[in-house]
């Protein structure tokens, strides 16, 4: 099993992922996410280039939200179900946590092949927020 990441650490660290980035590091080029801090390759901090990855990969772990989940994404629960999050293995060799869309997310496997996309995640406010989430396929 690979590394289970709690639902509650999953939505403290949402903020901050609504645009897939990637941090190209200066010093030996390694994809980093996300693209601040140390370069997880080489420890450099002579700081990143940004670039948005393709956003193809495989999923690593994946993990179904039925509850305990903070007000705003209440709501997306019970208009929508369960929601699917995933650790995907981008095919720039980076792994980063999302939620899956346009599927059932119990049907995900580790190894699945999803594409990042552009989805409406959560409205809190009357102000919508969109980000990428994970769709399986190509
Ligand atoms: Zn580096």
């Amino acid at each position: 099993m690979g590394a289970y990441l709690s639902a509650p650490t999953w939505w403290r660290n949402l903020d901050g992922r609504y645009r897939l980035v990637l941090g190209e590091c200066e010093e030996c080029g390694a994809a980093n996410f996300p693209a601040e801090g140390a370069c997880a390759a080489c420890n450099a901090t002579d700081g990143f280039t940004e670039f948005e990855p393709e956003g193809t990969g495989e999923v690593v772990t994946r993990t179904v939200i039925t509850g305990g989940a903070p007000p705003e994404f209440g709501d997306l629960i019970d208009r929508e179900g369960p929601i699917g999050t995933v650790i995907v293995e981008l095919d720039e060799g980076v792994r980063v946590p999302g939620m899956l869309t346009d599927c059932d997310p119990e049907t995900v496997e580790r190894g699945d092949r999803v594409r990042a996309v552009v989805r409406r995640i959560y409205e809190q406010e009357g102000v919508v927020r969109y980000g990428f989430k994970f769709r399986p396929g190509e």
